[in-house]
């Protein structure tokens, strides 16, 4: 009713102040891109997918009735014993996997619930691994500008100081370089500390930092001087994962060479149900004994069953083609803006339906007047405007929201 949804937003108070939210929306409802604020009766064209997470949509009928069927089966028996959705989950991502092109070799899933926990359990793998091969072979290469989570082992390997130094000492080892810099220079760091760097972390597209698709180039060489020194290759496919550049996985862009040894998935895997996974070869698995690692919820039947509905959904030829149609129509759509407010914006970057608009400055009151317009949308890094709608946004709601963006932009 609307006394509760009145009493709902007067209770900020009682949650900590670890968000920056807007205190006159209060989403209510959600079908496919649209959100709805039953409380100040407004609708939204949705071009954040709850951060890059209801890629099938809000609300989405077949995940409604996936989540309302197996909660009446089984919710949860742990990892104690096997239950029939999270084998299922494991078997379906590793053949989607091979069949789309992606890393084949990593035929091996740990099943667990957020995108930070599925890099925890990255990291550990490859130090674990690390640790078969010498005693100081522990260390880990993450690069400037990266996201990988906000646990202490994920944030240690996270760049942004805002994120990292208010919280002491992190996990000790991490060694951040510039991905800008020549491969020589990038290659000579690893080689000279081989002794010490058990894995490198990437996002092949880095998301928060500002949407930065990492060139192939870099990726192909990145892996090849870390095979060389016996370096485990972790690519966090957790932001441009599970369809968002067009292919299942953003690696799958590159020559089988330079895929990684582990990958990791969460946020669209489940549609918005807590549910992530890691990717790992069989190298890898090798170095792993029971009770290295593990986790209560991890492969839940509900959050299994959801994520076997989208690995088949996305995992789809026709559907992967037309994230690529739509975002190269949204990048269009864009380049003609950038045109015309050549000051203002100064660069477009992307793959399939996660691009960045980058302004001069940042873009705080855009994103005000976007929403006031009737357009949620976001930022990533300093002054990039990020588009990760839905992947089943249909070309109406692509340019209903992007007139509200163009116009948002004339008026600031
Ligand atoms: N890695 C990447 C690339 C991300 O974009 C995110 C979340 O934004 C994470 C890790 C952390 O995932 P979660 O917020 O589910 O812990």
């Amino acid at each position: 009713s609307s006394r509760q949804l009145k009493n709902a937003i007067g209770s900020q108070e009682f949650q900590v102040t670890t968000y920056a939210r807007p205190d006159d929306l209060l989403i209510t409802r959600g079908k496919g891109s649209i959100l709805y604020d039953d409380l100040h009766n407004k609708k939204f064209v949705d071009f954040t997918a709850g951060i890059a997470v209801t890629s099938l949509g809000h609300s989405n009928e077949s995940v409604s009735k996936i989540l309302c069927d197996q909660s009446k089966k089984l919710v949860h028996s742990s990892n104690l014993y096997y239950n029939a959705e999270c084998l299922e989950l494991s078997k379906k991502i590793v053949e989607k996997t091979k069949a789309l092109g992606g890393q084949h070799d990593c035929s091996k899933v740990f099943l667990c619930s957020t995108g930070t926990e599925a890099n925890e359990a990255a990291l550990k793998f490859a130090k674990k691994h690390g640790s078969l091969l010498g005693p100081k072979k522990h260390g880990i290469v993450a690069f400037e500008n990266s996201f990988h989570g906000r646990t202490m082992g994920a944030l240690s390997v996270t760049s942004n100081p805002k994120y990292r130094t208010p919280f002491g000492d992190l996990v000790p080892g991490t060694s951040f370089l510039n991905i800008q810099d020549e491969l020589s220079v990038l290659s000579n760091f690893i080689k000279s500390k081989k002794d010490e760097i058990a894995g490198l972390i990437v996002e092949p597209v880095q998301g928060e930092g500002g949407v930065f698709p990492i060139p192939a180039e870099k990726l192909i060489g990145l892996k090849q001087i870390c095979t060389e020194n016996d370096v485990v290759v972790i690519h966090d496919e957790i932001q441009c994962g599970m369809g968002r550049t067009g292919k299942l996985w953003a690696h799958a862009y590159l020559p089988k060479e330079a895929h990684p040894d582990i990958f990791s998935a969460a946020k669209a895997l489940g549609n918005g149900f807590p549910i992530a996974a890691t990717m790992v070869n069989e190298k890898i698995n090798n170095a792993l004994q029971v009770g290295d690692h593990g986790t209560t919820y991890g492969g839940n039947p509900l959050g299994a069953a959801v994520g076997c509905y989208v690995m088949d959904t996305i995992g789809d030829e026709k559907f992967l083609q037309d994230v690529v149609r739509k975002g190269s129509a949204v990048q269009e759509s864009l380049k003609k803006l950038w045109d015309l407010y050549p000051q203002h914006i100064t660069n477009l970057r992307g793959q399939g339906l996660m691009i960045g608009l980058e302004f001069a400055e940042a873009p705080k009151e855009l994103i005000k007047k976007c929403r006031d317009s009737g357009l949620l949308i976001i930022t990533a890094g300093k002054s990039t405007v990020r588009f990760v709608p839905p992947l089943t946004i249909t070309d109406e709601e692509i340019q209903e929201g992007l007139s509200i963006f163009e116009k948002a932009v004339k008026e600031v």
